[in-house]
């Protein structure tokens, strides 16, 4: 009889040690599941920056090939031949093969066109990718925004691109080294022109959270990537809302006589 007992007792599992395994697997997979959950977000987040740089690519060879996009020197005249999604364009014209989603996010990209020294580039914005730069981050959020915003306040886009990029970007020291601003803290806040698709940005010396409503006085502009710095000191961009788009305003006397471009 004991012996058999013993024989019992060999081939089953004790209450005990089924909890033991039990518990360990609990454990196991707490540390293995989101391991495996970064791990497929990071491929995924690759995945967007290769697609994001194939657009590039291809957006340059679409650039050359095609006599009217050529012409373009501003990221205004892109859009006004190609629409708002740049990518989208490309892939229905047959510049470009593949997806235009973002993987992570599953939203299309912003865009981004700029003009130097005669060489245009044009880049595909995402906020997924770590190494993307803030200001391209907060670019590509407020051109979302302030297409899709319907009202007329601008101070109710730059509250929402607050909100969703979690603060405003600080105007970068080398931005104001040697504009008479030197050392200033300042911060940007976006402003979307009268087509709402253009959006330019413009640096304060208040932080949002002690004046989040219309503060125009903007020392420095960014647009398009290009600096430009308010020679009068104090001027108020509120009426930049009477521009159509990016060339309208440069041209405009207004911004002539209070801006200028700052030089490399
Ligand atoms: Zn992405």
């Amino acid at each position: 009889m004991q012996d058999l007992r013993k024989t019992k007792n060999k081939k089953g599992f004790t209450l005990v040690e089924v909890i033991i395994v039990l518990v360990i697997l609990v454990i196991l997979a707490a540390i293995l599941v989101p391991s495996y959950a970064a791990y497929v977000d990071k491929t995924k987040v690759t995945r967007c920056k290769v697609q994001r740089a194939e657009l590039s690519q291809k957006f340059l060879a679409m650039y050359h090939y095609d006599d009217e996009i050529r012409k373009c020197t501003s990221e205004d005249e892109v859009i006004a031949i190609t629409g708002q999604d740049v990518a989208q364009y490309m892939l229905d014209n047959k510049y470009y093969e593949g997806s235009i989603i973002c993987p992570v996010h599953g939203q299309p990209y912003g865009f981004r066109f700029t003009y130097k020294n005669n060489s245009p580039k044009g880049e595909f914005l995402c906020g997924c990718v770590p190494e993307t730069d803030d200001f391209s981050v907060f670019e590509a959020i407020s051109k979302r925004i302030a297409a899709a915003y319907t009202g007329w306040d601008r101070s109710d886009v730059i509250r929402s691109v607050y909100e969703e990029y979690g603060g405003l970007p600080e105007v970068n020291g080398d931005v104001l080294s040697g504009t008479g601003f030197t050392g200033a803290t300042m911060y940007w806040r976006p402003y979307y022109l009268g087509n709402r698709t253009s959006v330019v940005f413009y640096g304060v010396d208040i932080s949002y959270e002690d004046n989040p409503q219309g503060l125009w006085r903007g020392k420095v502009l960014s647009i398009d990537g290009r600096i430009y710095v308010n020679t009068s000191g104090n001027y108020s961009i509120a009426g930049f809302y009477n521009y159509n788009n990016v060339s309208e305003l440069l041209n405009s006397s207004s911004f002539r006589n209070n801006f200028t471009e700052k030089q490399d």
